[in-house]
C-alpha cells in the first residue's frame, strides 16, 4: 500500500463533469489499495473572476481581505469533489488550509508555507478517508487565512507529499506533461519523459506555467519526484526528479514572460555608490529585479535599465523619481508592453554557441534584442511583447526541428 498525493489544476475541475471525472481517477487509485490526498485548485476562472469582483468594489483593498475572499474558492472545490467522490460510493473529508495543517507567513498573497502539522490529515486516512484538501492556501501565526500566491496549489500538494513522506506525488493538469514549449502555443511542441529539478525550476520561473516554481523548490529540496500528466487523457506524463537523462539534449524548453516590465533611469551622475542606493529603494518596497543592464559612462553620467513585475511598475516609477531629484539624474522610462524569452538546458553548460544559436533565430524572424541575461543553464532575451509568440515558435523550430 502506497501514500499517493494527486492534485488537480482549476481546469481539471472547471464543471460537473470534470469534478465526476476527477473523482473517477480518485476513487480507482483508492481501489487499488492506496492512501489518497488529493489537493484542488478553485473551479475554472474562479480566482480571476474573484479579483475581478474584489476590484470593482475597491482595488486597493488589504491583502487580507484579499486572501479571505481568494481563499473561497478552493472551498467550493473541494467540497464538490467530496461530494461526487461521496456519489461513487467512497468515504471522503473536505479539509480548508488550516484544518489541513497548513502553517503559513504572514505576507498576505505570496504567504510561504513554514510546516504542514499532518495529524488531521493522517486521523483522516486511519478513518479509511479520501482526504481532499484546498490548494493554495493556509493559515498565519495570528489566525489569519493566506494565500501562496497564483498556481499555489502545486505547492501545497508538494508540501502534503514532503510532510507526509508520500510515495507519490502527482499533478493532473489540462496538458499531457512538460513540454519543450507551451504545447498550446507552439504546434510541435514535444512531451519530455523527465525534466531534471534545476531544470524546471529555471523554466517555471521564467514563464512556464504548467508548475510553480516554489513547488518545483520545495520538491527539490525534500527530494520528492513529481510526475506531471493529464487529467483528462491517459497517458504517460513527465517526472521531475534530480537527475534527468535529457540533460543530454542541448536544450530542454522555450519559456515566455509576459508579465514583466522594462524600467530605465537615465543621466545617473557616475559615482560610486548610486547603483546600490537605487536598488536599495526597490528592495524596501520588496520589488524583485531581474534582468540589470548599466551603460558604460559618457559625461560623467550613465544610465541603468532593469526589469520587474508588470503589476509593480506605478510602484517602482513613483519611488524612483522621489529618489532621481535627489541625486540630479534625468529621469525615469518605462515600457511594460515587452516579454521574457528564455531557453532553458543543463546542456548548455557544456556546449559552446547555445546562445548564438537561439539569437541567429531572433535574427532569422527579424526580431530585435533589447537585453539579454544568462545563468549556467538558461539564456533570457528581453523583447517587444508583440514579437514573444513569434519568437518561441522561430526559437523551438531552430533547436527542435
Ligand atoms: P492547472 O490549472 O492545472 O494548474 P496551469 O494552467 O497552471 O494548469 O498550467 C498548465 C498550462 O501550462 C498548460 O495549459 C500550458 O498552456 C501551460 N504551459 C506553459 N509552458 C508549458 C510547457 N513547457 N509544458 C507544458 N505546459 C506549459
Ligand atoms: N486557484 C489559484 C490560482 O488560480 C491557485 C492555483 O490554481 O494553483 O492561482
Ligand atoms: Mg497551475
Amino acid at each position: 500500500m502506497s501514500l499517493i498525493v494527486q492534485k488537480f489544476g482549476g481546469s481539471s475541475v472547471a464543471d460537473a463533469e470534470r469534478v465526476m471525472n476527477v473523482a473517477s481517477i480518485v476513487t480507482d487509485t483508492y481501489a487499488k489499495g492506496n492512501d489518497v490526498v488529493v489537493v484542488v485548485s478553485a473551479q475554472g476562472d474562479t480566482t480571476d473572476d474573484l479579483i475581478d469582483k474584489a476590484n470593482e468594489i475597491n482595488p486597493k483593498a488589504s491583502k487580507r481581505e484579499k486572501d479571505m475572499l481568494l481563499a473561497a474558492g478552493e472551498q467550493i472545490s473541494i467540497s464538490l469533489l467530496a461530494m461526487a467522490i461521496e456519489k461513487l460510493g467512497y468515504h471522503a473529508v473536505s479539509l480548508l488550509g488550516w484544518q489541513a495543517g497548513f502553517e503559513t507567513s504572514s505576507a498576505h498573497t505570496s504567504a510561504r508555507i513554514k510546516r504542514v502539522d499532518a495529524s488531521r490529515i493522517k486521523r483522516e486516512i486511519d478513518k479509511k478517508n479520501i482526504v481532499i484538501v484546498a490548494g493554495f492556501q493556509g493559515l498565519s501565526k495570528y489566525g489569519d487565512i493566506t494565500t501562496l500566491g497564483r498556481g499555489g496549489s502545486d505547492t501545497s500538494a508538494v508540501a502534503i507529499a514532503a510532510a507526509m513522506h508520500a510515495d507519490l506525488c502527482q499533478i493532473f493538469t489540462d496538458v499531457e506533461g512538460v513540454y519543450t514549449a507551451d504545447p498550446r502555443k507552439v504546434k510541435n511542441a514535444m512531451k519530455l519523459s523527465e525534466i531534471s529539478y534545476d531544470e524546471m525550476l529555471e523554466l517555471a520561473t521564467l514563464g512556464a506555467q504548467v508548475l510553480n516554481n516554489r513547488s518545483v523548490e520545495m520538491a527539490k529540496k525534500y527530494n520528492i519526484e513529481l510526475e506531471v500528466l493529464s487529467s483528462l487523457k491517459k497517458a504517460s506524463g513527465t517526472i521531475v526528479k534530480e537527475k534527468s537523462k535529457m540533460e543530454k539534449m542541448l536544450i530542454s524548453s522555450v519559456a515566455k514572460d509576459t508579465d514583466v516590465a522594462r524600467i530605465s533611469v537615465t543621466g545617473i551622475p557616475n559615482v560610486p555608490g548610486l547603483a546600490f542606493k537605487l536598488f536599495t529603494k526597490l528592495s524596501a518596497k520588496d520589488i524583485n529585479v531581474d534582468i540589470i543592464l548599466q551603460s558604460i559612462g559618457h559625461d560623467g553620467k550613465k544610465d541603468i535599465t532593469f526589469t520587474i513585475a508588470k503589476d509593480r511598475v506605478d510602484e517602482a516609477v513613483e519611488c524612483l523619481k522621489a529618489y532621481v531629484e535627489t541625486i540630479g539624474a534625468n529621469e525615469v522610462l518605462y515600457d511594460d508592453t515587452v516579454a521574457k524569452v528564455s531557453i532553458v538546458g543543463a546542456g548548455m553548460e557544456s556546449h559552446a554557441g547555445v546562445a548564438a544559436k537561439m539569437f541567429e533565430a531572433l535574427y532569422d524572424a527579424q526580431i530585435n534584442i533589447q537585453m539579454i541575461s544568462t545563468s549556467e543553464i538558461k539564456v533570457s532575451v528581453l523583447i517587444d511583447a508583440a514579437d514573444a509568440d513569434k519568437a518561441v515558435s522561430a526559437i523551438h523550430a531552430k533547436f527542435f526541428d
